[in-house]
């Protein structure tokens, strides 16, 4: 039983069309975003608009596995003024692990998601 429902849901996912719900068995999984409250993590699913369930493709998952790998990795920085400049406290286990010390240089990106810091 449960082997069919996940090759309806296969093959629903393939051609694009509604994916049949796995508990009530309704045609009615819209695919949504939504947020994990407690870290503001948005993520994608897809929610049956009668019983409420939510499902994940593996797609779906992966996108959201990767961000809780990069939040993980975060650290909390605060960040400070420095004359008219704004200045940045490295935490010392990580300036240490790029052998940064005060007078070593380094380049400052942007990308969409903010600041990137490449010592050179
Ligand atoms: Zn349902």
């Amino acid at each position: 039983m449960k082997q069919k429902k996940a090759e309806k849901l296969l093959s629903a996912q393939k051609s694009g069309g509604f994916l049949t719900c796995p508990v009530c068995n309704k045609e009615e999984m819209e695919r949504r975003k939504d947020i994990m409250e407690q870290d503001g993590i948005e993520f994608e699913a897809y929610r049956c608009s009668n019983c409420g369930e939510e499902i994940m493709t593996m797609k779906q998952l992966k996108v959201l596995a990767g961000k809780y790998r990069k939040l993980r990795n975060a650290k909390d920085i605060t960040f400070a003024k420095w004359g008219n400049s704004i200045a940045v406290r490295i935490p010392s286990d990580i300036a240490d692990e790029f052998s940064i010390s005060a007078g070593t240089h380094g380049t400052l990106t942007k990308d969409k998601d903010g600041i990137k810091i490449i010592p050179t």
